[in-house]
C-alpha cells in the first residue's frame, strides 16, 4: 500500500494516540504481595509510617467525613510514604521545627481503591485523578500538608481550606492578606528546599520530584500499620 506523504503526519498522530491510550489501559496496580517482592529487592520502595517523624501532626481527613466527598473513605487515620520521600519530609520537618512550625499531614500514600472511589463520586479528572493512570499519592510519592504554629498549636492561615476546588487554592493565586501570603510562601519554599514541588492548582499538595520506579499500590492501611513492610 502506498501512503501519500501528505497523510503521514495524520497517520503518525493516530498511531501515537493509540499507543498512549493502550498504555493507560495497561496500568499495573501492585497488591501487597507484589509490593513486598518489590520492596525486598529495593528498600527505597518500603512504605514508612510518617508517625516516626518527630512532632509531626496527622489530620487524615479521609478517615473522617470532613473532606470534599462528605464521607469516610479510610478506616484508619494513617500516613505512609516511600522511604526516600519520608526521609525528605523528615528533613523538611526538622527545618520547620527550627522556625517554630510543624508539618500537619492531611493525606499521604493513598490506596488505589480510594482513587477509584473519588473518581466514581466526582467523574471529573480536573479535580480527581483518573483511575486509568492513578496518582502520585497511589505511588506513596505525594503528600498533602500544611503548617502548625508550635506555640499556639493552631494551623497557619492559608488562602483556602484543604481540598478546595476554588481558583484561590492555586499555588500562585493572588492573596490580598500579606500574612496569609507569607504563610503559603513559607510552606512552598520550605518544601521545595527538600525536593518537593507544589501542585499548580493545590497549595497543600506536594510531589516528591524523584518518583521514578514507584508503582501504583493498592494496600489498605490495616495491612501496613505495624512497620510498613510486613
Ligand atoms: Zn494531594
Amino acid at each position: 500500500m502506498v501512503i501519500k506523504s501528505s497523510y503521514l503526519p495524520f497517520l503518525f498522530l493516530t498511531i501515537l494516540s493509540f499507543s498512549i491510550h493502550s498504555e493507560e489501559t495497561k496500568l499495573i496496580v501492585f497488591d501487597k504481595k507484589a509490593y513486598l517482592h518489590s520492596a525486598t529487592k529495593d528498600p527505597n520502595r518500603v512504605l514508612v509510617n510518617l508517625e516516626t517523624i518527630p512532632q509531626i501532626v496527622l489530620e487524615i481527613r479521609y478517615a473522617t467525613d470532613n473532606n470534599f466527598s462528605g464521607r469516610k473513605i479510610y478506616t484508619l487515620g494513617k500516613a505512609f510514604a516511600r522511604k526516600r520521600v519520608a526521609e525528605a519530609l523528615r528533613n523538611a520537618q526538622m527545618d520547620f521545627l527550627k522556625q517554630g512550625y510543624s508539618i500537619q499531614v492531611y493525606d499521604a500514600y493513598r490506596p488505589y481503591r480510594a482513587t477509584v472511589t473519588f473518581y466514581e463520586l466526582i467523574k471529573d479528572t480536573r479535580y480527581v485523578a483518573s483511575p486509568k493512570t492513578g496518582s502520585r499519592h497511589n505511588k506513596g510519592c505525594a503528600i498533602d500538608l500544611t503548617l502548625v504554629d508550635n506555640k499556639t498549636k493552631q494551623v497557619l492561615q492559608m488562602p483556602t481550606e484543604y481540598d478546595s476546588f476554588e481558583k484561590a487554592a492555586w499555588a500562585n493565586a493572588p492573596v490580598s492578606d500579606p500574612m496569609i501570603k507569607q504563610n503559603r510562601d513559607k510552606l512552598i519554599a520550605g518544601m521545595s528546599r527538600f525536593g518537593f514541588r507544589v501542585n499548580k492548582t493545590e497549595w497543600w499538595h506536594f510531589d516528591f520530584l524523584d518518583c521514578a520506579g514507584y508503582e501504583v499500590l493498592d494496600i489498605p492501611f490495616e495491612e501496613l500499620q505495624d512497620d510498613g513492610v510486613r
